[in-house]
């Protein structure tokens, strides 16, 4: 009796929801992707409730980022776990994080534990099953899939050679192992100084620890992008029966300005222009880029550039201004929407537009990620009118169109 008991109460989980956020965004983004919803809930609570509704799960510890704490608590007040430890805040990687989480369980010996990423929400009952029963024969045990792609290695986009796929497996979470030979395994790649391990079983191979391959599963991918976390709500949303989200469109415009100053080049759209002047600004001033950031920032609701990029903020001096447009691409994203298109007119009488223009479209279609087609982009002198007209400055309008899920509150 007491054999069983001890097995039954011996499996703890850490899951690592440490990291800084969207390997895609641009710098200020607040929300790591762990933190974005997916089925109206955050997606670390997604991972959290598969492993919470797992019977031979007993202790779940969540490794936070220092400064999510208010995220974290309004992510674990959507659901009820039993056996949910308090979260401990992570190390400067990955590595450090998980091994912040192992000390944290450390008094209470678990036999086992099981370590998953917090981007994964799809993980299944089965494969945390899976990786369970290969512990019973192996000191670490993790989920992985046979690489189907055909492998490539590149050098400066030239195809150098291929790569035999045959023994090469994607190793993906849970990651499994007997407590404490993986503590003791990080405490040593710790000790030695070694800390860019990307993942656990890479630790124990370091230490000579056996590690198992068990079967995964393709659902249980891991989130990356901010375009992912669209793909994640479709994803969510078959996974529970429930229809595809409707979608509303949205409309945005912004206008902007700078003066001319000294200078020999102007940066419009992204495009380098010599010019007799240059422009006025905080950033490269980039007005039609700054006039199609507003109109994006305007559809959802989002404020406008300065409040995500305080032009009191050194870090933006002389920034390229594709960076402030990225970054509203992103926020749309996060929010599983998508641009339609983007329509940009730029009122000046000097330089000419004309000669640029199509590398202006290709630029804000690269950044944005959309065909040409959905890039419109004009130019019109004042006749001399105005500030333009007196070639005083120049100025931009931008308007779009954002398509965007509508999600009823529960
Ligand atoms: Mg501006």
């Amino acid at each position: 009796m007491h054999v069983v008991e001890d097995k039954l109460l011996k499996n703890a989980a850490i899951i690592v929801a440490a990291g800084s956020g969207l390997r895609a965004s641009a710098p200020g983004v607040r929300r790591p992707k762990q933190y974005a919803p997916i089925g109206g809930r955050p997606v670390l609570t997604q991972a959290l409730s598969v492993y919470a509704a797992h019977p031979a799960i007993h202790a779940i510890l969540v490794v936070i980022r220092p400064g999510d704490e208010a995220l974290y608590a309004e992510a674990a007040k959507t659901i009820d776990v039993k056996g949910l430890l308090p979260a401990v805040t992570g190390g400067s990687t990955r590595q450090l994080s998980v091994l912040n989480g192992l000390r944290a369980l450390k008094p209470m010996a678990p036999a086992r534990v099981l370590i998953h990423d917090a981007a994964r929400p799809f993980v299944s009952q089965a494969v945390i099953d899976r990786v369970l029963a290969a512990l019973d024969s192996h000191k670490g045990a993790i989920a992985a899939l046979p690489i189907a792609d055909t492998l490539k290695r590149g050098h400066n986009g030239l195809i150098e050679a291929t790569v035999d796929r045959a023994s090469l497996w994607g190793a993906q979470t849970p990651q499994g192992f007997h407590f404490a030979e993986i503590l003791a395994a990080h405490e040593a790649a710790a000790e030695a100084g070694q800390t860019h391990f990307s993942d656990d079983a890479a630790i124990a191979e370091w230490r000579g620890l056996e590690v198992a391959l068990v079967e995964g599963a393709a659902e249980n991918w891991k989130i990356t992008t901010p375009e992912d976390l669209a793909r994640a709500e479709r994803e969510w949303r078959a996974l529970n029966g429930e229809s595809p989200p409707a979608f509303e469109t949205r409309t945005g415009s912004g206008f902007d300005a700078h003066a001319f100053g000294p200078g020999d080049h102007v940066a419009l759209c992204g495009v380098k222009i010599p010019h007799e002047a240059g422009l006025q600004g905080h950033s490269d001033a980039d007005a039609p880029l700054h006039a199609l950031t507003d109109a994006l920032l305007g559809a959802i609701g989002a404020g406008d550039i300065g409040d995500h990029f305080p032009p009191s903020d050194p870090r933006w001096k002389g920034a390229a201004s594709s960076l402030f447009l990225a970054h509203a691409r992103d926020l749309i994203a996060q929010r599983g929407g998508h641009i339609i298109n983007v329509d940009v007119t730029i009122l000046a009488e000097r330089p000419k537009i004309a000669p640029h223009r199509e590398a202006m479209r290709a630029c804000i279609a690269e950044t944005l990620r959309l065909s040409l087609d959905r890039v419109g982009l004009k130019a019109t002198t004042t006749e001399g009118l105005g500030f333009t007209g007196r070639r005083e400055g120049l100025a931009a309008f931008a308007t779009v169109s954002v398509s965007i899920p509508v999600f009823r509150k529960a």
